[in-house]
């Protein structure tokens, strides 16, 4: 079986996939309630937040979507924080919509500053919303968002968070961090497939839709809520991943999140020690390089491509490319979700056979 070591799709565990394979059910039946509500709870649990919780079937896009249509109006002045691909895709997102969109952006692979969303907060007080990403996917950065999420709420603005691929994997108190609106992709971090989102609201974040005029039908969460109630989504949901997703939650239950966050954190110190000691350098500023996926320099003679399609056709180990402008400057491993060190480690191995023959000549 080939190792899937991308920052999602994650690999999934056979009890979650074997879920994959039950008849359907009657989306509107008792049946289904039941087992949306335990997901809900299970997720309120791994999110570490007392604030509302829904699912949607999209992908991690359409809740980034969602976070923006359900709390801001046209003409509404937002700070799109970003360090990276995803943070350019939210600030794209708001402006798509009609938000007034100051752009902070920082190089790619730093963590953004403090000090400078300060600064931008101080000066534009009409700022309604700050939105960050937690985990850049595309550098391998995660931000510092405990600090950056209480100089937000210094300026009492809402704050609406990228967490796509950090939620269920690294920390994240949500409520302690002041989270508004976060979302995240069942793909990512949740050993589950593709198709689910899931979002959390804060009563902040309710405020704000009351008044939030930005056109909205399918993300709408006063419908979320309404069905919820009634232990249903408002529309036809992805059910073979919500039974899917059912299970991997009751596993990561099991394991418990700090020993889950743990686990990251090792594999994270695998993966990043491993590449090093091949003369290989990070992209990330090592002080902030993320523990769900490493982006490593192209450097000294290496032929990404040609060493992916090494690893892909003769180690059975499939990794990413860098996006955007980064296509050939990085490569990167995710290791979130369903991982341990041994599965990096034989990443490491592999790479170790590889990089001579993708022309690497190793460390200057
Ligand atoms: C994966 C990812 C997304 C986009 O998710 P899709 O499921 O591909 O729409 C957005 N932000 C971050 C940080 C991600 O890792």
């Amino acid at each position: 079986m080939a190792q899937l070591r991308i920052p999602g799709p994650t690999p999934c565990p056979d009890e979650v996939l074997q879920a994959m394979t039950k008849q359907m059910i009657n989306h509107r039946g008792e049946g289904f309630g039941q087992i949306l509500h335990g997901v809900i709870a299970n997720l309120k649990e791994l999110f570490q937040t007392k604030n509302d919780v829904f699912l949607l079937t999209a992908s991690g896009t359409g809740v980034m979507e969602a976070a923006i249509v359900n709390t801001l109006s046209p003409g509404d002045r937002v700070l799109a924080v970003s360090v990276g691909v995803f943070g350019e895709r939210f600030a794209t997102i708001a402006r798509e919509f009609g938000a007034e969109v100051t752009a902070l952006k920082f190089e790619w692979g730093k963590a953004a500053d403090p000090d400078a969303i300060r600064q931008a907060l101080h000066a534009d007080p009409k700022i309604k919303a700050v939105l960050l990403t937690h985990n850049e996917t595309s550098t391998g950065v995660t931000n510092d968002l405990a600090t950056l999420s209480s100089i937000v709420k210094e300026f009492d603005k809402l704050l609406l968070v990228d967490t796509i691929s950090s939620l269920g994997s690294i920390k994240l108190p949500l409520d302690d961090w002041h989270c508004d609106v976060a979302i995240t992709g069942s793909q990512k971090g949740w050993m589950a497939p593709p198709g689910l989102a899931m979002v959390s609201v804060s009563e902040k974040a309710w405020q704000a839709h009351q008044s939030a005029k930005m056109p909205r039908f399918y993300w709408d969460f006063a419908k979320l809520r309404s069905y919820l109630e009634k232990g249903q989504t408002p529309f036809t949901p992805a059910i073979s991943t919500v039974f899917a997703l059912s299970v991997s939650l009751e596993m990561m239950l099991r394991e418990g999140l700090a020993n889950i966050i743990a686990r990251h954190t090792r594999v994270g110190q695998t993966a990043r020690d491993g590449v090093k000691s091949l003369g290989l350098s990070l992209f990330a500023d090592e002080s902030h390089a993320s523990n769900t996926v490493t982006a490593i320099a192209i450097s000294n003679g290496l032929d990404a491509s040609k060493l992916r399609r090494i690893l892909r056709e003769e180690h059975q180990i499939i990794l990413s490319g860098g996006q955007q402008s980064l296509a050939d400057k990085i490569f990167r491993i995710g290791h979130l979700g369903w991982i341990t060190e041994a599965d990096i480690a034989e990443v490491v191995g592999a790479l170790k056979v590889a990089l001579p023959q993708a022309g690497f000549r190793g460390a200057s």
